[in-house]
């Protein structure tokens, strides 16, 4: 752990206890992490303003910590900011008495809205010292601004230059401090057991501080929901967490992702000597199903709050982002009782909802899916219907089953419910580690309009479900991988190029990024005008208009060069599926370039050649794109594959 040196004065001296937290006493917390880069110096930054409040206030711990990570609330809960440039400009002007055209210029000169509007507030004249911004009112200001999206009103919000700077990031969704969610949370753990043991008069032991972390970080990933969790800890302590905060039906866990593979032989390699099931890795859409049976919902006074609720009990889907899509399916929803056996009161499954043709009785492609309504659809008016393939349960009947093996996981699942034909599936599988037959059943799974295989530990601790991770235990094997192109990639539309001869009345291609989760940047990796039909280029080119900007945002990594700017550049929104043949290094592209510093020249990124658009991303988050440490170890992978083909050709 990291210590600091103090400055020896309090810089707040009027925060008593009891006090609400000076809203500017976290920007200066802010402002000490942006001028870092060393991950232990942030993490005691946060830790030490954490303990601080934890002394003084501690009512206030859950607002300044969901301002610390960036978010109202917890994912489920649909609140989001992300306002566009054009609001935010209007509401400086408006809160700081500048003309419109005066901060355009401004935006023009600075590119970086946050210091438009810290410039703003600095140059405005104070006849008074204005009232101090609150931790708390600020939360409860950006929250009202994301429940009511068409306006935003800051002409409230007072403080200084520095509060303005880190208010305006909050509305644009990012505060680019490099400060990971990871990071706070680590950081919430170190406080809490130091401010637990300060409570004693003691100091708290290395051991006590990874054992709080070990608490914090797993009960966290059974319940990703910081309102569940502060108030607990207030209130029990850390050392009882686990037992008061556990998997609960109505708080969706991030879902377990799988590692890509390329081969049948690399997932021999490396699940050698342990056994494993191949599954069926159905195309359709991720859907965590949650469930309370009438009887037993007083035993679950918070899930109440987020599920829909009829005679039969409380239930939800949530997506692979933990976004509520129980609108979205309520034909599921209004069946799941017939899906269970007697002696089912509550359960949480891991699932693939597909889309169905009840004529030939199959599954049908993924762009059938993608057709259906997305918001308010009646159970009565779909058209598209749905099978849901279930693959994994994760909680059943009171108790969190995610320890368990997979083994135990799949045997209750089978057990406890039933399939309906059309409506309700087990996912398809085969246990053996016979080359020939997982050939086999990869062919059948493509016959059977799946992508491939989810190959999966079956035994042993190692066959836990995992919540948030990418697992070496979850391998993917993909029928296009077979064929020598790799895993696809998910990417964020940052600009365009006007479309020429028939497509000069919509955008014509696109550039595209991946993102850096370390400085939080997207960085270009391809032009792409592949692979749209003239239809989904006038979908795009109407979705995109209205996130059109003036300049590029200043955390987008691209060539200055100007022959390769594009034409109109976009807010950070859409996230699109793209395949490519390969890839390469080029200077006009900025991809994982500080990966490649000094071992190529400088200044290239990674480039896909021959970029192919496959589809929307819809249940992607531009922050979920794929990252630029992925692309990077595949171009390593890549060129190491070449050099063993090239070795292999001099030895013949
Ligand atoms: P992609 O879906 O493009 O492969 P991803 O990042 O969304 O990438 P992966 O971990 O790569 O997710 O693949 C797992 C996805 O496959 C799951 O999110 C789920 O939606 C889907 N899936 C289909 N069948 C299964 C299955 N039997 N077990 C687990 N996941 C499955």
């Amino acid at each position: 752990q990291a210590t600091l040196k103090s400055s020896g004065n309090d810089p707040y001296p009027d925060w008593k206890a009891g006090d609400p937290v000076p809203y500017a006493a976290l920007c200066t917390t802010f402002s000490l992490v942006e001028m870092t880069t060393k991950r232990l110096i942030i993490l005691a930054y946060c830790s030490q303003f954490l303990q601080q409040v934890l002394r003084l206030t501690p009512n206030d711990l859950l607002p300044t910590v969901q301002l610390m990570i960036n978010k109202l609330a917890a994912d489920y809960a649909g609140i989001e900011l992300g306002i566009g440039e054009s609001l935010i400009m209007k509401a400086i002007g408006e809160s700081t008495g500048r003309s419109l055209a005066v901060i355009k210029t401004d935006q023009h000169e600075i590119g970086d809205l946050g210091l438009v509007a810290a410039k703003s507030r600095s140059n405005q004249p104070t006849m008074f010292k204005p009232k101090a911004l609150t931790v708390r009112g600020v939360h409860e200001g950006l929250l009202g601004i994301a429940k009511v999206p068409r306006g935003v009103d800051i002409t409230k919000e007072k403080g200084g230059p520095s509060e303005a700077k880190f208010i305006v990031r909050f509305l644009e969704g990012k505060l680019r401090l490099g400060l990971a969610e990871r990071t706070v949370l680590v950081a919430l753990a170190q406080a809490i057991v130091t401010h637990e043991a300060a409570v004693k008069g003691k100091k708290a032991t290395p051991e006590q501080m990874a054992e709080g972390e070990t608490i914090l970080k797993t009960v966290y990933s059974e319940l990703p929901a910081y309102e569940e969790i502060v108030p607990a800890i207030l209130k029990h302590g850390l050392a009882k967490l686990s037992t008061v905060c556990k998997l609960q039906p109505g708080v969706p866990l991030k879902p377990m992702l799988a590692k890509p593979t390329k081969s049948i032989t690399e997932v021999l390699d490396r699940f050698e000597g342990k056994e494993f099931t191949c599954e069926y890795k159905y195309d359709g859409e991720r859907a965590q199903i949650h469930f309370v049976a009438s009887s037993a919902v007083d035993k679950f006074p918070t899930s109440a709050i987020t599920m829909q609720k009829d005679s039969k009990g409380l239930s939800a889907i949530f997506s692979r982002n933990s976004e509520d899509l129980s609108k979205k399916y309520p034909d599921v929803l209004g069946k799941l009782d017939t899906w269970i056996k007697d002696d089912v009161s509550s359960f949480v499954l891991d699932c693939e909802t597909v889309a169905w043709d009840t004529v030939n009785k199959k599954v049908l492609p993924f762009q059938q899916l993608m057709t259906r309504k997305r918001k308010d659809v009646k159970a009565e008016d779909v058209k598209v219907k749905v099978c849901v393939f279930a693959f994994d349960l994760l909680f059943f009947n009171g108790e969190p089953c995610v320890k368990k093996s997979l083994r135990e996981r799949r045997d209750l699942l089978h057990k406890c419910f039933q399939p309906v034909e059309g409506e309700f599936q087990f996912a398809q599988f085969g246990n053996t580690n016979v080359l020939d037959e997982i050939q086999d059943l990869l062919e059948d799974s493509v016959k059977s309009s799946c992508e491939g295989l989810m190959v999966k530990m079956l035994d042993t601790e190692e066959s836990g479900y995992e919540p948030s991770k990418r697992s070496r235990n979850w391998l993917k094997v993909k029928k296009d991988y077979l064929a020598g192109v790799g895993d696809s990639l998910d990417l964020v539309v940052l600009g365009a190029y006007y479309g020429r001869g028939k497509r000069t009345s919509v955008y014509g291609a696109f550039l595209l990024a991946a993102y850096n989760p370390n400085n939080e940047k997207y960085e270009t990796i391809c032009n792409i005008g592949t692979g749209f039909s003239e239809a989904v280029l006038e979908e795009f080119h109407k979705a995109l208009k209205p996130m059109v900007i003036d300049r590029p945002k200043p955390f987008y990594a691209h060539s200055s060069v100007p022959k390769d700017q594009p034409d109109v550049w976009f807010e950070p929104r859409l996230v699109w599926e793209v395949k490519t043949a390969d890839l390469t290094l080029s200077p006009r592209y900025q991809a994982a370039a500080d990966e490649f510093e000094g071992t190529t020249g400088g200044g290239k990124g990674v480039s896909l050649r021959f970029p192919r658009f496959i589809k929307s991303r819809d249940d992607k988050k531009p922050e979920q794109a794929t990252t630029t440490r992925a692309v990077a170890e595949m171009y390593r992978k890549q060129e190491a594959v070449a050099k063993e083909n090239s070795g292999k050709k001099g030895v013949d």
